[in-house]
């Protein structure tokens, strides 16, 4: 099995690093490979995604991806830009499933903004359609207005559009995601006003027919941003667009305390995925030690489990990291009194100790 290892900027090298110790504690033999990626490849190679590093993407079994992006890059074309990279891998493998649990730990209920009643034991999964939507419809660009109140002034626009295929394997992810949980989706859309949400709703209830197992909820994205503040137990699997899936994976990643405890999954129709934090590359704390590198080590275990076929080895981190927060171990971002302070290394060997026993058997190329 061989794992492309794709660190990235900011924080990503500092994370990934400790992501691929744990790795490295298990029993298990992997090929990994390490390439450029974001401003990191743009500095080395002139480009955000160059060829070498999708060539890799392309034939490992899986892609292990820290986070891309810094401010100074702002002024770069879009082309060049960091986050280009995150997108172009997505587009380039077709990773339209984006898994993004959000699970709050009972020992960081506290951590939370909302009251620890309304988060204690939240478990839920936001599957958002990842290559379609607003964020990759053509036409978009910037014009002289044809018509309106403004017609003649400067203008930007962009074309939101989904197509039937694109929401029946979505909802098909979603349901059987649901059936291996509590058996209930939510489909968010904005039905009421977009065109392109009707048709989502109108194709999510036909694929639903397949499910009479699974309960279907349809719901408006502005109910759902605020329900998933009000009582965010109600959920199980919330299926969503492109955009919608976005904001809501981010709001719901506060309700559990840290974005630096949220890890993802980016699938295509092969099983062959995308794994990362749930967060950017966090220029603020980069090369300080203060990131929290758990988003990006549940990010191997959902790996192991989606790509790897090793759902042991999956469960084994997973514990640890329960393990790690039972003992108090925190970094700055989830600490709180009577927590032992960390910083990322030592968060990585407190996962590692917490695994020990094991042998490694990685063979590293890079
Ligand atoms: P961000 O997620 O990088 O940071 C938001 C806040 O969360 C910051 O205060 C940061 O310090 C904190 N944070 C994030 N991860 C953390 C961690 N592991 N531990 C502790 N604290 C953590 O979002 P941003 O500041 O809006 O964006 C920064 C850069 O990241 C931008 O260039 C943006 O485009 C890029 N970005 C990349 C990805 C990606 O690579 N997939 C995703 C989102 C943003």
């Amino acid at each position: 099995m061989k794992i492309a290892i794709l660190p990235g900027d900011g924080i990503g090298t500092e994370i990934v690093a400790q992501a691929v110790r744990v790795l490295g504690c298990l029993d298990l033999k992997f090929e990994t490979e390490t390439a450029a990626v974001g401003g990191a490849a743009y500095e080395a190679h002139g480009h955000p995604l160059p060829e070498a590093t999708l060539k890799l993407a392309k034939e490992a079994d899986a892609v292990l991806f820290g986070a891309v992006g810094d401010w100074k890059y702002d002024k770069l074309e879009r082309a060049l830009r960091p986050e280009q990279a995150i997108l172009g891998l997505r587009k380039n493998l077709g990773l339209f499933a984006n898994f993004r649990p959000a699970i709050c730990y009972e020992q960081l209920t506290h951590a939370s903004s909302l009251k620890p009643e309304l988060v204690a034991g939240l478990d839920i999964l936001i599957i958002r359609e990842l290559t379609g939507d607003i964020y990759f419809g053509q036409p978009r660009g910037r014009r002289e207005a044809p018509d309106g109140a403004f017609k003649g002034a400067p203008e930007a626009f962009d074309t939101m559009r989904y197509s039937r295929p694109e929401i029946e394997r979505i909802a098909h992810v979603a349901f059987q995601a649901a059936r291996k949980r509590n058996r209930k989706v939510t489909s968010v859309d904005k039905a009421n006003v977009l065109e392109t949400f009707q048709f989502w709703k109108d194709v999510v209830t036909e694929v639903h027919a397949q499910y009479p197992d699974v309960e279907l909820e349809h719901m408006y994205v502005d109910n759902a941003a605020m329900q998933l503040v009000k009582a965010p137990k109600k959920f199980d699997v919330l299926v969503t667009g492109n955009m919608f899936g976005d904001i809501l994976s981010d709001e719901a990643a506060m309700l559990t305390g840290s974005i630096g405890m949220l890890p993802s999954a980016s699938l295509n129709e092969f099983g062959r995925g995308l794994y990362e934090p749930s967060h950017g590359s966090a220029p603020d704390i980069a090369g300080k030690d203060l990131a929290n590198p758990l988003a990006t080590i549940l990010s191997v275990a959902m790996m192991l489990r989606f790509s790897l076929n090793q759902p042991e080895a999956a469960d084994r981190i997973e514990s640890a990291v329960r393990s790690v927060l039972a003992a108090g171990v925190r970094t700055a971002d989830i600490w709180s009194d009577g927590c032992t302070k960390v910083g990322t290394r030592a968060m990585g060997d407190a996962v590692v100790a917490a695994l020990s026993g094991t042998t490694t058997k990685i063979i590293t190329k890079s």
